[in-house]
């Protein structure tokens, strides 16, 4: 009946699972909690009842006898409904002896009604109905003993002396089962009640188990974040203090995720990482550690490390999982890395200086060629300092104009007449002598540094096209190398503008060369601004053409005047050899049907030239005809072709 559906009994299994356990422990707990409670009953039995009677013998005895049933059923039977219900049985069996050693009297059987309020601290309905069935059954039993007027204790014995008859034990019957309801309706409300707390409880911990997943875990890869890269980083070190042994730190940066995001999209690099990071985690071992700290940035740490063949095995590991082709979302990508590698406690035992050498030798691993790794050396470190102590410098040798402006002559290859010539910078420095752009174009590009230097190479540029015109050439083309950073920055057009305007010479003179970097990234804007750039007058030239993405799309959408073949091409025609230059001449037929100058770029044979000529490629620039030279010194050059 649903009504009495309250007084089913509870055990750990019904409730549901993730509370069984809370249960359990309760119901063993209370069983501890109920012996002790026996045994006070016990002392009741024997000794406050021995102030009035000399039967208290009686009272130790079969109180002893109770207590001890319940400390070997513990045992066996610790949590489990047999235990609570025993348990019940021997409450109620005290309230026997009380009466028996009271000669009846009836007061003495009030304190069952407390003992069955003591068993609902057990949160189970089950004792509760044990204790009232066991209570009846002992009036019907004991009933029947006075009946037949059998002893106890060496007592009669007597249910109620005091001449009260069966509506007394009516009375006390129905309290007893009037009491069992209420009190099994305040377990089943405190069962219900402690199942929601344990809910909210449990629904709090996932809540905190999963911050504290996402505040240890990069949430694309699962991999650790750097955050917890540091804390069992503090956890590897110690531990490699106290075993003296080493690990290895390796920093990890992928070579063209760049462009594979800009180019196919976030959701595939995405894809692209995941890959990556289930690769990691295959080829290391156990106690290896993977981390990704930042886009395209990994961290592993070789633990153990023996000597160098096992830190090169695992760089091995790591860069074969490269050459496997990845194949993500049905495209085929070729992914590479550069790493860098700092051993603890070697090259540091500094965490952060570690991380800061291994960056370092992965910039020089990166600096060389894809799937490369480099060891942290300490000329790395110097080389920094210097680099530090170079870009501190450029900021002076600007000030006091220590950089120049040399001209490599553009020739026309038909003609062999000189046509214009590529603005290279070189620094002029007062102690070191003259350096290179190689050595500081790529350090000020680090910074907002190279927009200083633009600006400077533009003013230069153009005041020398003024130059040449008051010298008569008014038809030499100069190129100026212009750098991405520059390249995308909306300024660039107001500067040109602004250098044709008050050096008042003619746009056609004025060339700017980009590289293919600029329309990959933000390809929209930078091609707006190369429009308005273009709308000017000034010519558009992509420099080191074939090296980068080569995409025909980007010569289409982007105003483009002329192309400028990589040297590396030009190197591939060898004397009497004309093969492997297929590529060199798809450029060559591209550039033509597309309506794009030609321009080739480090000739240096007569060989060369001669292939160039019947190929029909537009102009050449090279030592074969001049290096970069001063501004004197061209013209010098030029005057003697008139
Ligand atoms: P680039 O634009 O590809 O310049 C061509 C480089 O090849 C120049 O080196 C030039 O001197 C060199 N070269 C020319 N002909 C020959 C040859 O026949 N044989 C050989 N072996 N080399 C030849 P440079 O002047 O050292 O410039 C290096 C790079 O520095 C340039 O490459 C360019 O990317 C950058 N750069 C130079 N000047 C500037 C500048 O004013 N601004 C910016 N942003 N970058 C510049
Ligand atoms: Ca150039
Ligand atoms: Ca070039």
């Amino acid at each position: 009946m649903k009504i009495f559906h309250f007084l089913q009994p509870f055990s750990y299994k019904q409730v549901p699972e993730f509370t069984r356990d809370n249960f359990r422990l309760y119901f063993e707990n209370s069983d501890k909690v109920m012996i002790i409670l026996v045994i006070i009953q016990w002392f009741v039995a024997t000794f406050v009842t021995s102030m009035m009677y000399d039967t208290y013998i009686y009272g130790f005895v079969s109180g002893g006898v109770l207590t001890l049933a319940l400390f070997i059923a513990y045992k066996y039977l610790a949590g489990t409904p047999s235990m609570r219900a025993l348990v019940a049985i021997v409450m109620m069996l005290f309230s026997l002896v009380y009466i028996q050693q009271h000669l009846g009297r009836i007061e003495m059987h009030f304190h069952i009604f407390i003992a069955m309020a003591i068993l609902s601290l057990y949160k189970d309905t089950l004792p509760i109905i044990i204790a009232a069935i066991t209570t009846i059954a002992h009036h019907l039993i004991f009933n029947y003993l006075q009946y037949y007027e059998v002893s106890l204790f060496e007592m009669p014995v007597m249910i109620f002396n005091y001449g009260c008859g069966f509506d007394i034990v009516l009375f006390h019957a129905i309290f007893v089962i009037a009491e069992m309801f209420v009190l099994a309706y305040i377990v089943q409300r405190q069962v219900q009640h402690s199942i929601e707390l344990h809910k909210t409880e449990n629904e709090l911990v996932g809540v905190n188990e999963k911050l504290r997943y996402s505040s240890m875990y990069d949430s694309l890869t699962g991999l650790a974040n750097r955050q917890n890269l540091y804390d069992k980083l503090q956890y590897i070190t110690a531990n490699s203090n106290r075993h003296k042994n080493k690990f290895a730190l390796l920093f990890l940066d992928l070579d063209n995720f760049k462009s594979i995001n800009d180019t196919l999209g976030h959701h595939i690099g995405d894809a692209l990482l995941k890959v990556i990071a289930i690769r990691l985690k295959s080829v290391l071992r156990e106690n290896d550690l993977v981390a990704r700290i930042g886009g395209d940035e990994f961290i592993v740490i070789l633990s153990d490390i023996k000597n160098e063949e096992s830190i090169l095995e695992g760089i091995e590991k790591i860069l074969s999982i490269f050459k496997k082709e990845i194949i993500v979302k049905g495209k085929i990508l070729k992914s590479s890395t550069s790493i860098g590698c700092a051993l603890y406690p070697d090259d540091s035992k500094d965490i952060n200086e570690l991380m800061k050498y291994a960056d370092m030798a992965m910039y020089s691993a990166k600096a060389h060629e894809t799937n490369n790794f480099k060891f942290f050396t300490k000329s790395l470190d110097d080389n920094l300092h210097n680099e530090v102590n170079l870009v501190e410098d450029m900021h002076r040798a600007l000030n006091e104009r220590e950089f120049k402006l040399y001209y490599q002559a553009k020739v026309d290859v038909n003609t062999k007449k000189i046509v214009g010539a590529e603005a290279l910078i070189r620094w002029e420095h007062t102690t070191k002598g003259l350096i290179f752009p190689n050595t500081f174009i790529p350090l000020a590009e680090h910074s907002a540094f190279i927009l200083d230097i633009g600006k400077f190479v533009l003013c230069e540029g153009a005041k020398f096209i003024k130059k040449l015109e008051l010298f008569g050439f008014d038809d030499i083309n100069i190129s100026l190398n212009i750098s991405t950073l520059q390249a995308k920055d909306i300024q660039l057009y107001d500067h040109l503008k602004h250098a044709i305007e008050t050096n008042n010479i003619q746009a056609k003179n004025l060339s700017i060369e980009i590289t293919e970097s600029v329309m990959v990234e933000n390809s929209l804007f930078a091609s707006d601004l190369l429009h308005k750039v273009r709308a000017l007058g000034v010519s558009i030239h992509l420099d080191d053409f074939g090296t980068g993405y080569s995409s025909l799309q980007y010569l289409q959408k982007f105003p483009i005047d002329a192309i400028k073949i990589d040297k590396s091409f030009i190197d591939e025609i060898k004397k009497d050899n004309e093969k492997n230059l297929i590529l060199l001449n798809t450029i060559l037929i591209m550039g033509e049907s597309l309506g794009l100058k030609t321009i080739a770029e480090g000739v240096e044979e007569q060989y060369q030239l001669d292939y160039l000529q019947k190929k029909k490629c537009d102009f050449y620039q090279g030592y074969l005809k001049s290096k970069a030279i001063p501004e004197a010194a061209f013209i010098e050059l030029l005057k003697k072709q008139m």
